[in-house]
């Protein structure tokens, strides 16, 4: 593969992701920022368990969650009646569930900017990029404000957020932005360390507190803490004074007094506006939009920044496996539209829900929506929206929401190209599964061996799971670890038709099938018998048996 001449422009998540991952892949990686020192704009945000999968593909998971805190749930109840209109919980995902992490802007954007330095990619401050031509050859040239060029670049790389002079005029600006601070963290004020925690009168009215962890080690843990304003209400705010804004948000949520004493002055509140705009055409010749450049809304759903950590992925997995230009950002851009798409749905239809003028919506949460939230599987359904996984982002990335146990290289080589499945040998029902898979694996897929054996005593010990009650038969492929339901999904799907349509199955909650999956494990021998002796592989199939 020849190495491209890329030009990013925008030090943002998007654009550091993208320029790590580029220039880790051979590629020759430029940064452009407008700034004379590249560095984080505004407080805090939400990574997701998405946008955590990407991090950890760039080594940075650890210093996040160090550096974050880590949240739980997402809680609200609507004022004054005081009703639960938000509970959201990353738990009710089920076995490995994810969680989010609270982090202040400083501590991401330190994350990644400290390893493009390290990477050593140029990082050019102090350059407003105006726009990229296309030259004869196919290639771009960076414009910058100033009239200078940069380049020839085979390749553009928009990350200049949601203003991007690079992609034509989109989308609309909302009506409601928002007044964001990052405050002191206070202990023992009645807040919960693992929760954004939020309050609403209708929908013209919000406050909310965020934990967000260090800005730097050496600081003290911080809060972000926000209040939803209409824009044109911005003038009339800052004649009322800080006083009387103070006494509505008081009145409205008492506890947060020992945050609001740490505001003191106006300009400790940043107001940011949002705009709702999505890209028809995020990929032409030599030029990819990433990020917000590509897409942005209201921060409602938590999603931007972890899309923007996507996408940057995305085109990393693209171009590895088209150097073709004219086929690798197109490419790009399919890997992640489907997501884009149901996510850029869901954004607009919530953020009315939680920030607009209207009566009817709001009342529709508190009544009707809160209420049915909290039965199954709307807990489920909503986890999944919160941690960015509707519509399988991490599946056509190739990324997993979980960190990869730690199988030993034995292991990992050996289930690279054959899947293996682990199975109970002294259960009658598991070895009789066993024996079907043996013979409707006619593309000889599938390797077994028994959880009794060396091989599935140690692969238990190394997951941490019970090394004599075996609560789950695994499938162990390419490193990856699949248990209960979805292990049981993963073999029919790789037996091919008609076995495959298990894959419906995949609708119904992980939680509802898991259950269903624990209740027959914990009674198999009951229910199907037990063997006196070990299972015993036929000699034909011998050889599939490690
Ligand atoms: C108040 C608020 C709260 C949010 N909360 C969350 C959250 O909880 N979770 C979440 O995932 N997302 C959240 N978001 C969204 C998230 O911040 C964005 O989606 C994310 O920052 C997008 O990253 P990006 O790299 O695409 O763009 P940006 O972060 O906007 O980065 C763009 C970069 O380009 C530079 N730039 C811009 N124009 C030029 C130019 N002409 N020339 C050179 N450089 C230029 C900018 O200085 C900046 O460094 C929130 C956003 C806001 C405003």
């Amino acid at each position: 593969m020849r190495a491209k001449t890329v030009a990013i422009a925008g030090c943002g998540p998007a654009g550091l992701a993208a320029a790590l991952l580029l220039q880790r892949d051979g590629h020759r990686v430029t940064i452009y920022e407008r700034f004379e020192a590249a560095g984080p704009v505004g407080s805090g945000l939400m990574i997701q368990p998405t946008g955590l999968a990407v991090l950890r593909e760039l080594g940075l998971a650890e210093e996040i969650l160090a550096a974050g805190a880590r949240i739980d749930r997402l809680f609200g109840r609507s004022v004054p009646s005081e009703r639960i209109v938000l509970d959201v919980r990353y738990a009710a995902l089920g076995d490995g569930a994810g969680h989010g992490i609270g982090i202040h802007r400083a501590a991401l954007f330190n994350a990644l900017h400290a390893a493009a330095v390290a990477a050593q990619i140029p990082i050019i401050t102090g350059r407003s990029v105006a726009s990229a031509e296309p030259t004869a050859a196919g290639a771009r040239m960076l414009i910058f404000a100033d009239g200078e060029p940069a380049g020839p670049f085979d390749l553009v790389v928009d990350a200049l957020g949601t203003s991007s002079p690079l992609a034509p005029p989109t989308g609309r600006a909302l009506a409601y932005g928002a007044f964001w601070a990052s405050l002191d963290w206070v202990e023992g004020a009645g807040f919960d360390k693992a929760a954004l925690e939020q309050r609403y009168v209708r929908a013209n009215r919000m406050v909310g507190i965020l934990p967000i962890g260090r800005p730097s080690p050496t600081d003290a843990p911080k809060a972000t803490f926000f209040w939803s304003l209409r824009t044109d209400q911005l003038d009339a705010w800052r004649q009322a004074g800080l006083a009387s804004w103070k006494a509505e948000v008081l009145k409205l949520w008492p506890a947060t007094a020992p945050f609001l004493d740490q505001v003191t002055a106006p300009e400790q509140l940043t107001f940011a506006r949002y705009a709702h705009r999505t890209l028809p055409q995020p990929a032409q010749p030599g030029l990819i939009h990433l990020g917000d450049a590509w897409h942005s809304t209201s921060p409602q759903l938590g999603q931007g920044a972890n899309m923007a950590l996507l996408d940057a992925y995305a085109l990393a997995k693209a171009l590895r496996e088209s150097a073709d230009l004219a086929i690798a950002p197109a490419r790009a851009v399919a890997l992640r539209q489907r997501h884009v798409r149901l996510y850029q749905g869901m954004s607009a239809l919530f953020t009315p829900v939680y920030q607009s003028d209207s009566q009817a919506l709001p009342l529709l949460r508190d009544r009707i929506a809160g209420p049915l939230s909290r039965i199954p599987p709307a807990p489920w359904i909503l986890a999944a929206m919160v941690s960015g996984l509707i519509g399988w982002p991490l599946r056509s990335l190739g990324l997993n929401a979980q960190a990869p146990p730690d199988l030993g290289p034995a292991l990992a080589a050996g289930t690279r190209d054959r899947p293996l499945i682990v199975f109970d040998g002294d259960c009658v029902m598991c070895s009789a599964q066993a024996q079907f898979v043996m013979r409707n694996d006619r593309a000889r897929r599938f390797n077994l061996t028994t959880a009794q054996g060396p091989l599935g005593q140690e692969l238990y010990r190394r997951l941490g799971l019970p090394t004599e009650d075996f609560e789950t038969m695994l499938l162990v492929e390419n490193g990856r670890v699949q248990s209960h339901s979805d292990a049981a999904i993963g073999i029919a799907a790789g037996l091919g038709w008609p076995w495959r349509a298990a894959l419906v199955a995949k609708l119904i909650p992980r939680a509802l099938r898991d259950r269903l999956y624990r209740l027959i494990a914990r009674n198999r021998y009951r229910w199907f018998g037990r063997r006196e002796t070990c299972w015993r592989p036929t000699p034909d199939v011998a050889d599939r048996i490690l």
